[in-house]
């Protein structure tokens, strides 16, 4: 019912809010007594001799896993580790470094992952900003995590990896206690926006997420759950693509970043391996999509795609069903630090809409829509997106400002605090919401405000357009400039038809009113990428300001 009231705070009470913005999430269910460590424990019990992790021919039962991840957390109080202290596992994505993590969270440590091929001044830069005061390492990332320690001027302690499961240390279960309040890690923000934020999240938000992720992508058949592990370690969705197969008994699969190049490799991976849920950035769906569309193939067990990270257009939804309608996709959406997502929408085939919804909030997380006061706005109209629940994390590291700014309280519940995302959407009458784009790129020109985003959908939906993005540039004169970028040779064109400037141009204006329309077009080859995958606003700003 969306004639109901709901507009204003005083408005609404707590059962409304229930009914008009959570109801369809399913009833609240405390999922938080039991830790991530619990589950995955219980499960090194049941199935000690099942795949626990595999990359390329290494392959883990939950036994050697559990038994690496004890010595690691064993090392880590040894070395002087008590609950809450920050560790960074500065290591390549193997299985070692699935230990390591693991060894972090039994010790009650609060896991910061690091890239070894990170710069030497960035390290310290997030060393410092988190207190962190132990590393764990391999023989390739200790060079760079004693130059990032001396840089900071406090050297932490720099603990081997290799070294440690070489060693005599116990492989049994160290068992420190883990409230499901306590830190449980931090990812530093890519920066896209700013300077890099250490968002710190808790336990309690991280099992609730696992919970969801094994609900929504069906993850129900034990041992027989093959999730690949494809995200770089600095991602936060790096954490469940490892966590959940190892709640369930499933096994993870560490595909390395090069592995990805070769898409028709990746594919036997997922075939050979038995993979049965895989999550991908859009841009590498659509480099999926191509290579699939000439090279159409079983895909084996593959059950769920989960795409996430920035819009997925509704064009490579219809292009995965045309080729794939048995496999379902899942369009994840959420933010760091928010313990990663809080909305997922499951698709079985196309939508009879013609866009895709970021869908419905995830369980115990409540979601709202603000105007700048905060107040709630009319279901259906645009405004903030905000996350209260469990799922909020602590803020970031060591940083009040920046925190105090993004989580605040919630205006509706009293005592909880709600994280504000930045990200512009509506309320669709069946509880989905559709994402309008950033805050940040919310603009004013000439007076009318503009939806970044709407633009961006538009262009995408001309027919050979693969990628979209749309800047704003001249900032500081007054005179703003709203400017295009795209690529082209998706594969759905013909020679003669393929996307020109001009051709966008004419598009656009077709579709939207003048002053939506860009001044400036530009074809890319491709549109840069940031280190997660997303499309690099700030890399295009700078291009345009040379263009
Ligand atoms: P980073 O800040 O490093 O890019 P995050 O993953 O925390 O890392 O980014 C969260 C932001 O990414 C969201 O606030 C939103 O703008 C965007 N985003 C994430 N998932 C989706 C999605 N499915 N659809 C649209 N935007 C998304």
């Amino acid at each position: 019912d969306t004639s109901a009231p709901h507009h204003g705070r005083s408005l609404l009470s707590e059962e409304e809010i229930d009914t008009h913005l959570y109801g369809l999430a399913g009833p609240r269910v405390d999922l938080t007594d039991r830790t991530f460590v619990d589950h995955f424990e219980d499960r090194v019990r049941e199935v000690p001799d099942a795949v626990a992790a595999v990359h390329g021919p290494v392959r883990w039962t939950y036994r050697e896993l559990d038994g690496r991840a004890n010595r690691v957390a064993h090392a880590l109080l040894d070395a002087g580790v008590r609950t809450e202290d920050v560790v960074a596992v500065v290591m390549d994505r193997t299985l070692d470094w699935i230990a390591a993590a693991l060894g972090v969270f039994k010790a009650g440590g609060v896991y910061l992952p690091v890239r070894p091929d990170f710069p030497a001044d960035r390290v310290a830069a997030q060393f410092s900003r988190s207190e962190c005061a132990f590393v764990l390492t391999e023989p390739g990332s200790a060079t760079l995590a004693r130059k990032a320690g001396e840089l900071t001027g406090r050297a932490p302690t720099v603990l081997s990896v290799p070294e440690i499961q070489a060693s005599g240390v116990s492989d049994a279960a160290p068992r420190v206690p883990i409230a499901p309040g306590q830190a449980a890690y931090i990812y530093f923000t890519s920066g896209s926006t700013g300077a890099p934020k250490g968002a710190m999240c808790e336990h309690a938000g991280m099992v609730n997420h696992l919970h969801m992720k094994l609900d929504d992508m069906e993850m129900t058949n034990g041992t027989a759950e093959v999730v690949t592990q494809t995200a770089s370690q600095c991602f936060d969705i790096s954490l469940w693509q490892f966590a959940a197969p190892l709640m369930v008994g499933g096994s993870v699969r560490v595909v390395d970043t090069d592995a990805l190049l070769d898409v028709a490799g990746f594919l036997d991976e997922i075939v050979t391996g038995g993979v049965t849920v895989v999550q991908i950035v859009p841009s590498y769906l659509e480099v999926l999509l191509t290579h699939l569309e000439q090279h159409p193939r079983p895909l084996g067990a593959l059950r769920t795609v989960s795409v996430t990270g920035e819009a997925l257009k509704y064009e490579l939804v219809q292009r995965w069903f045309a080729l794939y309608p048995e496999i379902k996709l899942v369009n994840a959406y959420g933010a760091t630090e928010v313990s990663d997502d809080t909305m997922h929408e499951v698709l079985d085939r196309v939508p009879d809409r013609d866009f895709v919804t970021v869908g419905r909030s995830l369980r115990n997380v409540n979601t709202y829509v603000l105007d700048q006061d905060l107040a709630l706005v009319p279901l259906g109209s645009p405004g903030e997106i905000a996350f209260s629940g469990v799922c909020v994390g602590r803020g970031y590291i060591n940083d009040e400002e920046r925190t105090r700014e993004a989580f605040v309280p919630d205006p509706f519940r009293d005592g909880t605090r709600m994280y504000r995302t930045g990200d512009f959407g509506r309320w669709l009458p069946e509880g989905r919401i559709e994402y309008l784009g950033r805050r940040d790129e919310q603009v004013k020109i000439r007076g009318f405000r503009i939806e970044i985003g709407e633009i961006e959908n538009k262009l995408l939906a001309l027919t050979g357009v693969r990628e979209a993005a749309v800047v704003i540039d001249g900032t500081d004169d007054g005179q703003r400039n709203l400017v295009a970028f795209f690529s082209g040779g998706d594969g759905g064109a013909r020679p003669d038809a393929e996307p020109t400037t001009e051709r966008a141009r004419d598009f656009l204006a077709g579709l939207l009113p003048e002053y939506m329309v860009p001044t400036y077009f530009h074809r890319l080859d491709r549109l840069p990428l940031t280190e997660n995958g997303k499309v690099d606003k700030k890399a295009l700003i700078r291009l345009a300001g040379t263009l």
